[in-house]
């Protein structure tokens, strides 16, 4: 007897399909476990078999992943005849499990910063109390931009083994978000002892102090799974940006914001007075070893 696949739509609202991309980039064993163990019954670019339409003659979707934020302005952006919304409230109410993927669905991201049209949301904001009740699920957010192809698959399989996942208070997977993305830095110890990154793109100094790294900041395991199993952006001396917290984008994420000369904003749940006193120790001590280039 065939086992059951659980099925996979995936629908798309205003996006630039990064979390497309990423998805398609995940570790090739792994995207082909994906394949074999779920039905990617619907993706508006990938798949050619299924129409929209076939997708709203389910009668149960087992997990509705949206990719980009929503909209109820059918002058804006509609899919098909339908406003983002109205096709969401249609097919939410009979989905299993809803995860919105990126920050984009989650928050509005980017899209939302745009003020000719208020209404741009995340898509736990577009649904209204009541409706968020009737759902058989909390909605869950995949937040980051993109969403590490890696966050997708072990959620999907989290939830197909244990039909439950724990969530954070911003509805994001605990084991996926608990940390942040500054623990697994190669650069740990130049923060510990603040030494300064010369300029981007270098191996050495820690990239907090000058250009704007969110990385004690910001939830992700990113420098613990790496990307394309290789890199992360602080490891290729680029800073984390906070692309998985819910104020992304901020204004000017390439500079360290600072007020007399002190970050404005310090590692979280680290108080601030006594995070000036360490390192204001720290920086006395002047260590060779990490004012040397690594490579010549
Ligand atoms: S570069 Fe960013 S993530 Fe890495 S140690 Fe410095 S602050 Fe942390
Ligand atoms: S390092 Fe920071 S900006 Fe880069 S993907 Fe991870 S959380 Fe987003």
């Amino acid at each position: 007897m065939m086992k059951h696949k659980p099925k996979i739509v995936w629908l798309q609202a205003i996006t630039c399909n990064g979390n497309t991309h990423s998805l398609l980039s995940a570790n090739p064993s792994r995207f082909e476990l994906l394949l074999n163990t779920f039905d990617f019954f619907y993706h508006p670019s990938i798949t050619t078999e299924k129409t929209l339409d076939d997708v709203l003659n389910l009668k149960e979707i087992d997990f509705l992943l949206l990719e980009g934020a929503v909209t109820s302005n059918k002058q804006f952006y509609q899919i098909s005849d339908s406003s983002v919304t109205d096709l969401l409230k249609k097919v939410s109410k009979k989905s299993k499990y809803i995860i919105s993927v990126g920050s984009c669905a989650s928050y509005g991201g980017i899209h939302a910063k745009f003020e000719e049209n208020s209404d741009i949301k995340g898509l736990q904001d577009t649904l209204n109390i009541v409706e968020l009740k009737k759902l058989k699920q909390p909605i869950i957010n995949l937040t980051g931009c993109p969403v590490h192809p890696e966050w997708i698959l072990q959620t999907l399989f989290t939830l197909k083994e244990f039909g439950v996942i724990s969530l954070d208070m911003q509805s994001r997977p605990k084991d996926i978000y608990y940390g942040l993305a500054h623990h697994g830095c190669t650069r740990n110890e130049y923060f510990e002892w603040k030494v300064e990154a010369k300029s981007f793109g270098h191996k050495e100094g820690c990239l907090f102090y000058e250009e704007g790294c969110r990385g004690p900041m910001t939830h992700s395991n990113c420098n613990r799974i790496l990307w394309n199993d290789v890199n992360t952006k602080t490891r290729a001396g680029m800073p984390c940006i906070g692309c998985t917290e819910f104020d992304f984008p901020r204004d000017n994420m390439l500079e360290t914001k600072k007020n007399i000369g002190i970050p404005s904003e310090v590692p979280f749940g680290i108080n601030k007075r006594a995070y000036l006193t360490i390192t204001g120790v720290a920086k006395t001590f002047k260590i060779d070893r990490l004012n040397k280039k690594l490579i010549e």
